[in-house]
Order: structure tokens, then sequence, then C-alpha cells
């Protein structure tokens, strides 16, 4: 059993799902500073006030880190750790398909389950509450930012 009490901005959600977006609200991932930063780009969500601020460490074309920084609500700042967490290692296209999918899958237009997308599938349930979506994608949306200026992406 989770309280939840404090957290009231949390829309209703799935327990396990509430459980998983609460523990990288708590503990983000992505925190630690770069050695160098390749590429990085902030945005912002107005409607809820959350911030984020993501940099990229690229090694040939795999992103080899990301550190992120801002602030927000738990949805924002949890989707921000799950990108941290699962695009580390992944190459650019890799990456860029999974931002893809995430937009698609908050968008109604896929399944979560047609793809294997770790913690992400917990964001799933926010599609139920259209001015969130923002939140859940912001994070994303920033990251396809940071990237936009690189040369070697090739996108299918
Ligand atoms: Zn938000």
């Amino acid at each position: 059993m989770i309280v939840l009490m404090q957290n009231q901005e949390l829309p209703k959600l799935d327990e396990l799902y509430k459980e998983i977006i609460l523990e990288h609200y708590r503990e983000p991932c992505g925190k630690v500073p770069l050695e160098h930063v390749d590429y990085e780009a902030e945005g912002m969500n107005p409607l809820c006030g959350d911030e984020v601020k993501l940099s990229l460490q690229l090694k040939d074309k795999t992103i080899e880190k990301i550190h992120i920084e801002g602030h927000g609500c738990s949805i924002s700042v949890a989707s921000g750790s799950m990108l941290a967490s699962i695009l580390k290692g992944k190459s650019i296209n890799e990456a860029k398909q999974l931002s893809l999918f995430l937009k698609d899958m908050m968008h109604g237009k896929v399944d979560k389950n047609e793809k294997d997308i770790g913690d992400l599938e917990a964001l799933e349930g926010v599609k139920k509450f259209p001015v969130r979506i923002k939140c859940a994608l912001l994070p994303w949306t920033t990251f396809e930012e940071a990237l936009a200026g690189h040369e070697h992406v090739e996108i299918s």
C-alpha cells in the first residue's frame, strides 16, 4: 500500500502504475552531470508549469548518457526519469522510434503491449487526461528537439 495523499496532482491511475510513476518521481534517473554535452534543449509546458532541460552525450550514433534537470509535476518528472533510464545505450534511431511510439500511445493510436517499453507503460493511463498528456510527453519532445540538429539522424 502506498500513501498518495500528499500527491493530489496525480490523476486516478491504476495502483501499480501510480507506484511506478511515484518511484521515478521520488528518485529520478538522469541526475548525474555529463562530462561533455553534445546536444541539449529546454522545454516547458505552460499548462502545468513543467520545465525540463535535457542534455545528451553521444558516442557514435549511440546515446551514451542523458542528463535531465528541471521541475514539474510527478508525471513530467517521472516521464523524464523513464526517458533517461530507457534511452541510455540506445541508438539514436531506436530512441526516436521509441519516442514516436510513446506519442502514438498517448494519443491512443497504438497499444502499450505492441512494444517492450518497460516502465513507460505506466504512462499509458495518463492518456485519459488530455491536459496531462503534455506533461508526459514534455521530456520526449524536448529530447527530439535536442536531436533536431543532429546531422547523422536518419529517420526511417
Ligand atoms: Zn505537468
